[in-house]
């Protein structure tokens, strides 16, 4: 009874994509989560007692997450466009991007840079983006090829050498003139990552690519009806197609036999698999395998959760807080102020002027919100804030919360035209709508090792090794551990990419 064709550690949004796979196939498959609820990080969650709000908590947005897993697994989640892509406030103006009118956004340009040239490099910029997407974003749920077969797919001398071979910050400095330009663009290649622009591994141009090929156009969506959605329509898929899930189990110890032990109910069992898929973390598979992890990750952002009763005013009159919040809200994220965030943090200190980005989701997708609420005209707000590494929380995690959420807000509070404290909801209770997760918040709650968003930075997604070419980049030093999470090459965000690539694994090993 305790044998499986497939067990799967953690219940993260990639477990049940590669559950609902095997299991239509008429794999016997078991999926332990630790969390009484699946999703991992794709979970929605009423975080402010008697405030009707289902926030999505952690992850928000849906880019790489692909047309093809949706139909093979028969899932519906709607994914709807946000009306402007994007609003960074600069003194008393600022910059607005309106992808669907051209002219808007050109004219912002020429307000703020004084001339033409730099939307000129923004839109040659983005076509460059718009020639890769689609072939690399179809390449990431096939067998991975090796690097100059993927060079020859991309075609494309230019695209190549901006993406995969120089970082990114001679390419911004060479293309735009204006720094808060080239900010809005490096933010991309900073999101959960932490490194500069001018990082000779090109971290941050792995983290820029991932961010700009999702479903072939690089637009990031709002899932309607919040990220608990999405892993609803997945626990769906995996149920109907009979995979056994089972929360409030966690997972104690693996070994290479396919053995896995785990506590549920306060017993401990032991589950036998043909196959161990591990949706956590390497580091920590490392750790269930009782080995040392090396290098471990380390994550770097500050996610704050807030509910509003009513979007604050901007020191900029010309737009409406509707468009400055409809979009993602570049605060401070100048590339020169990114690169002094990093350099603060870095050397141990929280930013003094920490960057970070917001958006409105119930502006997009109402739903959201509980009938009261939505007529009182509330609305949340999602911040994710960069450069605050896990290394700043290490001694004191709940002192240095207070003090990164201090200087965030003041942050936040240098483009508005009045405190966003005044705007924050308040519970029944009196306490203000707003929560703060830093790096170490995230581990202990999610297992996310030192808060890293990806499990650990992003990959190429082609083959390094001429022994990984033909497989699918899920594959561990052990035949019968597969990795079906966020940290397998071709991995990170809410994709169901690695899941179905582990489930391919399988299936291939079983041929
Ligand atoms: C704050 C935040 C914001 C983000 N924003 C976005 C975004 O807007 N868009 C986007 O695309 N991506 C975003 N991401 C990244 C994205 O959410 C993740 O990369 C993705 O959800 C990872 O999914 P996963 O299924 O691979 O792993 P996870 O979601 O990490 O799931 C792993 C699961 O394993 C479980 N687990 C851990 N240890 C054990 C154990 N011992 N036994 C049993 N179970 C265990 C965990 O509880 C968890 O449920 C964000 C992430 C965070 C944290």
């Amino acid at each position: 009874m305790n044998s499986y064709d497939a067990v799967i550690v953690g219940g993260g949004h990639n477990g049940l994509v590669a559950a609902a796979y095997l299991a239509r196939t008429g794999r016997r498959v078991l999926v332990l989560e630790r969390r009484d609820e699946l999703g991992g990080a794709a979970v929605s969650f009423r975080a402010f007692p008697g405030v009707d709000v289902r926030l999505s908590r952690y992850s928000y947005l849906v880019s790489l997450l692909p047309e093809k897993i949706a139909t093979d697994l028969g899932i519906d989640v709607e994914l709807r466009q946000r009306n402007i892509s994007s609003y960074t406030p600069r003194g008393d103006g600022g910059l607005l991007v309106d992808t669907g009118n051209r002219e808007r956004t050109a004219a912002s340009f020429r307000r703020l840079t004084g001339s033409d040239r730099d939307f000129a490099s923004w839109e040659r910029f983005y076509d460059l983006t718009s020639r890769v997407a689609g072939p690399v974003f179809d390449s990431l749920t096939r067998p991975l090829v090796d690097r100059s077969t993927f060079e020859a797919m991309i075609a494309d001398a230019e695209a190549w050498s901006v993406f995969f071979e120089r970082p990114l910050g001679q390419t911004l400095r060479e293309w735009f003139t204006d720094d808060t330009v080239r900010g809005i663009v490096l933010t991309d290649a900073l999101i959960g990552t932490f490194t500069t622009a001018d990082d000779p591994d090109l971290t941050q141009n792995r983290c820029l690519l991932y961010h700009v090929i999702g479903r072939g156009t690089g637009a990031w969506d709002v899932p309607v009806g919040g990220m608990g959605a999405v892993t609803a329509a997945l626990t769906g898929a995996a149920q109907r197609a009979g995979a056994k899930l089972l929360t409030g189990a966690e997972v104690l110890a693996v070994s290479p036999d396919g053995e896995v032990r785990y506590r549920y109910a306060d017993n401990e069992h032991v589950a036998h698999g043909r196959h161990i898929l591990a949706n956590v973390a390497p580091a920590r598979l490392s750790g269930l395998l009782g080995e040392h992890p090396t290098g471990r990750p380390e994550g770097a952002q500050l996610k704050v959760n807030m509910v509003l009763d009513r979007l604050p005013r901007l020191r900029d009159t010309a737009v409406s807080p509707a468009d400055a919040f409809g979009g993602t809200l570049h605060v401070n994220e100048s590339f020169d102020q990114l690169q002094t965030a990093y350099s603060q943090a870095a050397g141990g200190r929280i930013p003094t002027v920490p960057p970070c980005e917001i958006y409105c989701h119930s502006l997009t997708d109402p739903s959201i919100l509980g009938p009261s609420e939505r007529d009182a005209g509330r609305h949340t707000l999602t911040l994710f804030g960069l450069h605050m590494p896990a290394r700043l929380f290490n001694d004191h995690n709940d002192i240095a919360r207070a003090a990164a959420l201090r200087a965030t807000l003041a942050s936040l509070n240098s483009v508005l035209d009045e405190p966003i404290e005044d705007c924050i909801s308040r519970t029944p209770d009196g306490a203000l709508c707003v929560e703060a997760k830093t790096p170490l918040d995230l581990e202990s709650e999610l297992g996310l090792p030192a808060g890293h968003i990806f499990h650990r930075d992003l990959q190429w997604p082609f083959a390094d090794d001429p022994d990984d070419v033909g497989r699918w980049g899920v594959e561990t030093e052990y035949d019968r551990i597969l990795l079906c999470g966020a940290g397998a090459r071709r991995g990170g965000g809410v994709s169901g990419i690695p899941g179905h690539n582990a489930a391919m694994a399988v299936l291939d090993a079983s041929d």
